[in-house]
């Protein structure tokens, strides 16, 4: 039997934005329709707030920062995606993050690795029609443009040629979006969809800037009942400078954020209909996550900070099975991004490393009884004040460990920096707006010993860039 698997992960993505997970407004309809015959995970936690913690947990089945710092991607682990290739199957992955590139090892594994961003930074005739649409933008032509673009009666071909001649959308945006995307997955598979296959699509649509189209700006408004009363580009504009945002502008934050979804999910669409088209549709595995979510003041600051509530650990987890054995079911059980790695593999049939943190999630998908899956699930960063770790700088001596550990009712998180514990109960106040950490209440000391005897050994296991440098100066060996 034929072995395709394609995993889509959208930065960003809240999972309260699906229907599945509790949205009446229809801004994914494609995935909503994917989503009625699959399985879905009602608490899919991520193990990092940010790109490079999470994807390097996705990766690897590890938590990084429990053994070392998450960029660059080490050496040492090896990825499921090159377990994949070593088995004979076909990888291709296609994104547009600088912190999913090469030079933090992202490439490993794949037989055809397209970072669009790259492409972006190179080429001359992009950088000459960005040009060109800043003129024509002066000119307030991008609206007649938009117009046109949208429009239904031109294909999807044309769109795509209409759209790299002219660059509209990424006059503003710094990564490629979900046209582009789909475009490169959509050439790749022209020549690989009849082998087996791991086809790797991430997209960037809904991570800040957040520029929408005019026309899906406008049906996003209409959705919330909010009545425009200022120009299209004005309200794009707010959103470009994160600093003069407050929460005044929630409405029109959350118009742009969910109109960049509906955009995302129309070309995934167009590759849902593009795979039916080849007739796999139905043999295809698919998998739908996003890194991490995205905050809207829920506690006071928007974007994905280093902060470990909910709403940028709770993310979305869809699996579609094959059509033939797929069932529309939700599981409950607590499940985390490392899992993901595992599972991949069980879906290939091949064995897991033993060193994974993740558990395949296959038989709890089959209702095995004998599914025993961790009580906890454990999220980390580095932050220095308000900033994430991101790898580019060597030394991790500044970067304080921010971490917490959260069962399906409980969530403990400790600050490095502030040396604070914040103790939630989740069954309570899922929003986690009352911190009930308190080193007098003899049960809240039993929950949080409970909670931190899992971590302790790791915390103490941190190594430092000092220590790490130490270590190899003493595997040098001396040949006379
Ligand atoms: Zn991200």
């Amino acid at each position: 039997m034929q072995k395709k698997v394609i995993l889509i992960t959208i930065d960003c993505l809240r999972s309260d934005r699906l229907e599945i997970y509790g949205c009446k407004r229809n801004i994914a309809p494609n995935l909503n329709k994917l989503s009625k015959n699959s399985i879905i995970f009602n608490t899919a936690i991520s193990n990092g707030p940010n790109t490079p913690s999470s994807f390097y947990a996705m990766f690897t089945s590890e938590v990084p920062t429990l053994k070392g710092r998450y960029a660059p991607l080490s050496d040492r682990l090896e990825t499921f995606i090159e377990i994949i290739k070593k088995n004979k199957i076909k990888t291709c992955g296609i994104h547009s993050n600088p912190h999913l590139g090469k030079y933090f090892n992202y490439h490993r594994g794949f037989d055809k690795f397209v970072d669009l961003m790259i492409r972006k930074e190179e080429s001359f005739k992009r950088r000459f029609f960005k040009k060109l649409n800043f003129l024509l933008n002066k000119l307030k032509i991008t609206i007649f443009i938009d117009k046109f673009l949208s429009s239904e009666v031109l294909n999807f071909k044309f769109k795509t040629k209409v759209n790299t001649l002219l660059k509209t959308k990424e006059f503003f945006s710094p990564y490629a979006d979900a046209k582009a995307i789909v475009s490169e997955a959509i050439n790749w598979l022209n020549k690989n969809y009849r082998s087996n296959f791991f086809l790797w699509l991430h997209f960037m649509d809904v991570h800040g800037p957040l520029i929408p189209t005019k026309t899906n700006f406008k049906k996003v408004a209409k959705s919330y009942n909010y009545k425009l009363n200022k120009p299209f580009l004005s309200y794009i504009k707010t959103n470009l400078d994160e600093r003069n945002l407050s929460k005044k502008d929630l409405p029109i934050v959350s118009i742009l954020y969910d109109a960049e979804i509906l955009y995302c999910d129309y070309y995934i669409g167009f590759l849902f209909n593009y795979l039916k088209n080849k007739k796999i549709y139905n043999d295809t595995n698919i998998i739908i996550t996003s890194d991490h979510g995205e905050a809207l003041w829920e506690h006071n600051f928007t974007g994905h900070y280093p902060y470990l509530y909910d709403e940028l650990l709770r993310v979305p987890l869809i699996i579609k099975l094959p059509l033939s054995n797929s069932l529309n079911k939700l599981i409950n059980t607590q499940v985390e991004l490392i899992d993901l790695a595992p599972t991949i593999l069980d879906i290939y049939g091949i064995p897991k490393l033993k060193r994974f943190m993740g558990t395949s999630l296959i038989p709890l998908i089959n209702g095995k009884d004998n599914f025993n899956h961790p009580e906890f699930a454990i999220s980390a960063t580095y932050k220095n004040k308000n900033r994430s770790f991101h790898g580019l700088i060597k030394n991790l001596d500044d970067w304080k460990l921010l971490i917490s550990i959260r069962s399906k009712f409980w969530k403990l998180i400790f600050s490095e920096q502030r040396n604070k514990f914040e103790l939630f109960n989740l069954k309570k106040d899922p929003k986690e707006r009352k911190n009930i950490y308190d080193n007098k209440n003899e049960l809240i000391l039993t929950i949080k010993s409970k909670l931190i005897k899992k971590i302790k050994p790791f915390l103490k296991r941190r190594i430092t860039e000092k220590e790490k440098i130490k270590e190899s100066i003493e595997n040098i060996e001396i040949k006379f």
